[in-house]
């Protein structure tokens, strides 16, 4: 019993919430905010590992969290989503799965309260107008999407995001092929490559590095709204920009937003590096990044959002509230689907028949 007791006494990075310890995820997992923070429960079932991301979330002072303005939050008890908004507003269907069954969250401690956010610079009429042609162009899908759930179900929405930032500095070395050219005994001209070891060093700032903390919106969706203009456009974080919309609270899976933009920085990294490699051609480049001096902020960024249901399943499409860029899903139309099939079939037969 004593290291259930050690390990139900875990405060949540993001919340200060108790978390709990969940065998499957090899995670604590937040009951209040979602948040899943990496742990390691030891041979002798008290102490968990964590990361740098882990203890700076924790160490947030109560100063630097919170919405600076009085907000209402209920959760999704069917995407787990977590909506913010005004006080005044009475919710009765989630914004990104319609789903009626919102509780009412007040228990928790505030959030940490995002440093910046890039404000709405797409209208709503404009966007009705865009996913209405953009469904047009999709052969595929069922073409009564309703004025109804266009009007109904198309929500502003600030998403949060975590930015990450760092400096890297990082030899390579690869091989650095150079062509040159011989004559046969018939004179033609034949390319040969000469292979030479090749190593440099590149220094790089990071600014930015974008890792999605939303529930609410599908993952494919998201990936797929970037580019924000965050270098350029984001502005301070003011209460006033978020009175009469909807904020998703965010919820983070530590592990994964690390690795992610990790990710994303080696990969950069990696095309800077081969960029530099000399010659006419290259192989087996090789990249060893260290990184320093890693922070992180928490931004919000605006999108549209519709959601619908067909049949069972729940469909998204999504509009970056800033670049207009539109990404979504669809029901596909099995009417079209099997007119077009019984079509090819007949077209099949005509050929055959000729062909004989
Ligand atoms: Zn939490
Ligand atoms: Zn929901």
């Amino acid at each position: 019993m004593t290291e259930v007791t050690a390990i139900s006494k875990f405060a949540c990075p993001g919340c200060g919430g108790e978390a709990v310890w969940t065998p499957a995820k090899k995670s604590l997992v937040c009951p209040y905010c979602g948040t899943v923070s990496p742990a390691e429960l030891k041979a002798d079932g008290t102490l968990i590992e964590e990361n740098d991301l882990v203890s700076a979330l924790r160490s947030i002072p109560d100063d630097q969290r919170g919405w600076e303005a009085q907000r209402k939050t209920v959760r999704c008890q069917s995407c787990q989503a977590i909506s913010v908004f005004d006080q005044k507003r009475v919710a009765q269907r989630c914004d990104f799965c319609g789903s009626s069954a919102l509780l009412d969250v007040n228990d928790m401690q505030a959030p940490i309260r995002p440093g910046s956010l890039l404000p709405f610079k797409i209208a709503e009429g404009t966007v009705r107008e865009d996913i209405r042609r953009w469904y047009g162009s999709h052969f595929w899908a069922r073409s009564n999407l309703s004025d109804k759930a266009l009007t109904d179900t198309l929500h502003g929405l600030y998403l949060p995001y975590w930015t990450f930032d760092a400096h890297a500095e990082c030899p390579w070395q690869a091989e650095a092929g150079y062509h040159y050219y011989t004559r046969d005994s018939q004179g033609r001209q034949q390319q040969h490559t000469r292979w030479e070891h090749a190593s440099g060093h590149v220094s790089e700032d990071f600014d930015d590095v974008l890792v999605p903390a939303s529930k609410g919106v599908h993952a494919a969706l998201l990936s797929a709204l970037e580019p924000f203009p965050t270098t350029t456009e984001l502005v301070p974080y003011d209460a006033g920009y978020l009175s009469g919309w909807v904020v998703e609270q965010y919820q983070i899976d530590l592990i994964q937003s690390a690795q992610h933009s990790r990710q994303r920085m080696d990969g950069l990294l990696r095309q800077t590096c081969s960029s530099q490699v000399p010659g006419d051609t290259q192989r087996n480049l090789q990249i060893a990044p260290e990184y320093s001096a890693q922070t992180f902020k928490h931004i919000l960024l605006p999108i549209w959002l519709l959601t619908y249901t067909y049949g069972t399943k729940n469909y998204q499409v999504a509009v970056n509230g800033v670049t207009g860029k539109i990404t979504g899903e669809y029901p596909l139309s099995w009417v079209k689907i099997t007119i077009a099939v019984i079509l090819g079939l007949i077209l099949l037969f005509i050929f055959i028949s000729y062909s004989n």
